[in-house]
């Protein structure tokens, strides 16, 4: 590759429907980049008004992934950075919210002296700026990949993709890729593929003046070369860059697949780069892994948004690699923590081999939550508990342990009289929600002889953090006292970040989101180690070895 040449830019659109993949498209191939030598910085755009996903339902969005920097970004920020192993900051996550932040706040300043203010220069402009800026970087990227949220169509996106077609006349062809991501249904009653949605959306973003130089096809199985020649002539795009993304069963087979259709190859000579061909070995052993595991356990997890997997994307990923850890399928089950209130906990977990709950907000679903860990507790099953998991734990330890029958969160109830769990001393008068908590990495000192300390293998660690609340200090010794293990503080000793319970096989609570940090060929230490210990509880319960594969009922989510 010629030095010093220009930063060049992949723009990813969607068309037909959402949820294609765009984020797994975009980071496959800044794997597939990368991997061949190539330094790359993914960014995404989101056109909605938000100025970030901070203050949106879990529900509508899906997970809000926290960046070290303490950013609340979208959820393909999560798979950008599993993807390329790559830690990502503030600016490679832009919102319309934003745009229009920047634009208004500057408006009123008097900056724009006299100018009337409006979407096409003064948006447009900004968002070319926000995308420009990542160039910028004292690493500068050789690529940069720009994923545009929301589908072809969409009113919100249009001066996104008027932005990326002026940066396509801008930089000059050779410098830019438009890469669209479309779907070609298989209509089961006529027994065809079908190329039409396909074709009218290569119209729209024509129309909008983009021509795009490849398309991704998702479809249910490969697509023919007729099929792929149609598509081809229809779109003018080349038979060759008309790719099949075919479903496949782990996300993370994707970048193999683009690979074997060489896309990477094909944005590679549009740009003018000769690249060595990528060593995928550790990659491809990874995912041979997970095809093929030599056992299966099962997770329970239990939280509020049982309903929607979105809104545990991480967490999820990070038990597909503890799983490679172990050569483990882990299933999923997940449980309302309203039921467990309903129907009792045993009914719901007797055989489940661990216990996650995950993080929250809002006191529905609490108290099953915390009957749960009573049950795994007194069971000695493997639990991990994030955020509000953890904090769940130490309510549950100073109820039934230490007999405070009351402890509760001052984050539900104000006039306790346990509040083991308090407010942050620097969350007191904050009134506005977005961007307010304790957010992003922070350092914290592990305890030696913990399990903790034995997974990480080190002394200190940094984790990403999103909360307002925390273990009250006054109840810290009555806690430790009654067998309360304070496993990680902060180096301060004023923050109690992870507990655990010594006469218990695997029982680590952490305040912080150790799944925003998991990788899928450096599988988080906590996911790791816990998968590890529900392995050997597996083991142990039913008398099987690890060399054999559960064949039972699906009865949820399979990592995979
Ligand atoms: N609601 C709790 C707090 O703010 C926990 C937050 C979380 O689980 N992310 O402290």
């Amino acid at each position: 590759m010629a030095k010093n040449s220009t930063t060049k830019y992949v723009f990813v659109t969607g068309g037909v429907v959402s949820s294609l993949g765009k984020g797994i498209a975009a980071s496959s191939l800044g794997l597939l980049l990368q991997k061949r030598g190539l330094k790359v910085q993914n960014i995404k755009f989101d056109p909605y008004l938000n100025v970030d996903p901070g203050t949106m339902n879990p529900f509508q969005h899906g997970e809000v992934f926290v960046l070290d920097d303490g950013s609340e970004t979208d959820l393909d920020l999560g798979h950008y950075e599993r993807f390329l192993d790559q830690s990502l900051g503030k600016g490679n996550n832009v919102t319309t919210g934003q745009i229009y932040h920047t634009i208004i706040t500057r408006e009123r300043r008097g900056d724009y002296l006299g100018a009337t203010v409006q979407v096409i220069p003064h948006v447009t402009e900004e968002i070319k700026t926000r995308l420009r800026n990542l160039a910028r970087f004292d690493d500068r990227p050789d690529v940069i990949i720009a994923e545009i949220g929301g589908t072809v169509g969409d009113i919100e996106s249009l001066p996104f993709l008027e932005a990326i077609r002026q940066i396509g006349l801008e930089e000059g062809p050779r410098n830019v890729i438009y890469i669209h991501v479309t779907l070609v249904p298989y209509i089961r009653t006529a027994g065809e593929y079908k190329t039409k949605p396909t074709q009218h959306s290569v119209k729209e973003l024509r129309e909008i003046g983009i021509q795009p130089n490849i398309l991704l096809c998702r479809s249910a199985q490969p697509l023919s070369d007729a099929l792929r020649q149609k598509i081809g002539l229809f779109c003018s795009v080349p038979t060759t860059s008309v790719i099949a993304a075919q479903d496949v069963t782990t996300i993370y087979e994707v970048p193999l697949n683009l690979h074997e259709q060489a896309l990477d190859d094909i944005v590679a000579k549009h740009f003018d780069w000769e690249l060595p061909v990528p060593d995928l070995a550790d990659w491809e052993s990874m995912v041979q892994k997970i095809k093929s595991p030599q056992c299966r356990i099962k997770i329970g997890i239990c939280g509020k948004y049982v309903h929607l997997k979105d809104a545990y994307k991480s967490i999820i990923e990070a038990f597909v690699h503890a799983g490679v850890a172990s050569e483990a399928e882990v299933s999923l089950i997940w449980v309302s923590s309203e039921d467990i209130k309903q129907g009792g906990a045993e009914k719901f977990l007797q055989d489940i081999d661990g216990l996650l709950i995950p993080g929250g907000f809002g006191e529905r679903g609490v108290e099953g939550k915390i009957e749960a860990i009573q049950y795994v507790r007194e069971s000695k099953i493997p639990f991990l508990g994030i955020c509000l998991g953890m904090q769940c734990a130490v309510i549950e330890f100073a109820r039934n342990v230490c007999g405070m029958q009351d402890a509760h969160s001052y984050e539900f109830y104000r006039d306790l009289k346990h509040p083991v769990i308090h407010l942050m001393a620097d969350q007191e008068g904050v009134t506005e929600l977005g961007g307010t908590m304790r957010l992003g990495a922070y350092p914290c000192v592990l305890t030696e002889g913990t399990k903790s300390f034995e997974a990480y293998g080190v002394k200190e660690i940094s984790e990403r953090h999103r909360h307002r609340y925390e273990v009250n200090n006054a109840y810290r010794d009555m806690l430790v006292e009654r067998g309360l293990v304070l496993a990680g503080l902060s180096p301060d000793g004023r923050l109690v970040e992870m507990t655990e319970i010594a006469d218990h096989p695997w029982f680590v609570g952490v305040q912080f989101h150790p799944e925003l940090k998991s990788r899928p060929t450096k599988p988080h230490p906590l996911f790791r180690e816990f998968v590890r210990a529900a392995v050997r509880r597996h083991e142990r319960s039913d008398g099987k070895s690890v060399g054999e594969v559960d064949q039972s009922e699906d009865v949820s989510t399979t990592t995979r």
